[in-house]
């Protein structure tokens, strides 16, 4: 067993913490305010090699893997969530395309994104479904060498940005889903204004209308009528970035407690001095560290596990811990500031808001357990 950082990692851990330092952290009130991240800020991902960590370097990316992705997002997404989201969304997307996508299709769709030209998207949720995309209403109807794909797609990360986006639609023909690589803005294809939504802010959020948007059949994802196994083990990795993003905003909770506990004074004395705030710190720090590591376990696991099944339930399992308890140690930090941890004007009112999401998305926390257990009682 490894717990120490190999040189590249920490190397990566540490372009990415200072790039969140120096470029996001001062912004990062404004992106929530404003609900915008400053394309600059996505060009500069690219150009550090931070949109493409896990994926090879012939398609554009880091080489790094997992483990490193971990790494970095925890340090972005520690400054901004809507950051975290928008890279861990484009990722997701990506990530299909690496696992399931033709070399022809790797070329074309990978590099662009890596180098923060473009964002990648993920599409399953639609207005009737979310937890059970079985469900799924949007259709593909065969066309000779093409497919024409009609439905709404609810919620999409990043649907606003230049770049392939993994459509999930039922194939009329064969009555199962398949997987579509479509690229955004094609004829057809066009999406709402964003949602104004409480966590997040900054990365865009929209719903996308598919009207009869011609795909061609060399776009088609994987095999015919297998886009559920593709779905599933796509959104197995996309649960690294949202745990990842759930990790960061539990650091950014212990992080501002600690500094407010000894700057606030009581008596002239630091607040820290009360036992009371002692405890609450010590279980940040446990809520961390706990954190931490088996989201730095799960990097691991995605890179080394070949079982996709037993692969899937530990990214579950992850998630549903993360998202719960960064919502738990948000409300301690907030607990810490008192009343003044209500104000917009303190950052800790910003990571209560975005400690919430990790739990309602990629499938809400009960969903999660449910794959645990399922996968237990087998
Ligand atoms: C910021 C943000 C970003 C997002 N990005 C994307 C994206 O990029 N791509 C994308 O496709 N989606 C995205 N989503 C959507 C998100 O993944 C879904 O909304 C989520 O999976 C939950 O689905 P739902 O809202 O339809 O909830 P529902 O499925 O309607 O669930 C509602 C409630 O019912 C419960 N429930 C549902 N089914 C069962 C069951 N069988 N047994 C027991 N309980 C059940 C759930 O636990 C939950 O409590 C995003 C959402 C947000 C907020």
């Amino acid at each position: 067993m490894e717990f120490s950082l190999s040189k590249e990692q920490k190397l990566i851990q540490k372009i990415a913490g200072e790039f969140a330092q120096k470029y996001v952290e001062p912004i990062a009130e404004k992106i929530d305010k404003e609900n915008i991240i400053p394309e600059e800020i996505i060009n500069t991902l690219g150009e550090l090699g931070l949109l493409g960590i896990p994926f090879a370097e012939e398609y554009g990316g880091s080489g790094a893997g997992y483990q490193s992705y971990v790494l970095a997002l925890e340090q972005i997404a520690k400054c901004s969530a809507g950051v975290g989201v928008t890279i861990g969304a484009s990722t997701l997307g990506l990530g299909a395309i690496d696992k399931f996508g033709t070399e022809e299709q790797k070329q074309k769709y990978m590099p662009p994104v890596c180098r923060g030209e473009q964002l990648a998207s993920f599409a399953f949720t639609e207005p009737g479904t979310g937890s059970d995309p079985k469900q799924i209403q949007s259709t593909a109807q065969k066309d000779g060498e093409h497919y024409i794909l009609n439905g709404t797609k609810r919620f999409i990360t990043n649907g606003s940005y230049h770049g392939p986006i993994i459509i999930f639609a039922r194939d009329t023909e064969v009555n199962n889903i398949s997987a579509f690589i479509v690229d955004k803005f094609c004829e057809g294809y066009s999406a709402s204004e964003p949602w104004k939504k409480l966590s997040a802010r900054g990365g865009k959020l929209v719903d996308v209308y598919l009207d009869n948007v011609r795909v061609p059949e060399k776009n088609l994802l994987g095999e015919r009528g297998q886009g559920f196994p593709i779905l599933l083990a796509s959104i197995a990795l996309g649960k690294i970035g949202t745990s990842t993003c759930a990790l960061g905003d539990t650091l950014a909770a212990f992080e501002e407690a600690v500094k407010y506990s000894r700057e606030k004074l009581h008596r002239e004395q630091p607040i820290a001095r009360f036992q009371a705030i002692q405890l609450k710190i010590a279980d940040l720090a446990i809520k961390y560290e706990t954190a931490r590591w088996i989201c730095y376990r799960l990097g691991y696991l995605a890179d080394t596990m070949k079982d996709k099944t037993q692969f899937a339930k530990e990214a579950a399992l992850v998630k549903s811990y993360l998202g719960d308890n960064a919502v738990q140690a948000a409300r301690i930090a907030l607990e810490i500031h008192g009343s003044y941890g209500l104000m917009e004007d303190y950052k800790v009112s910003r990571i209560y808001k975005d400690a919430i999401l990790g739990s309602q998305i990629e499938g809400v926390s009960d969903m999660q357990k449910l794959i645990v257990a399922g996968n237990i009682l087998k």
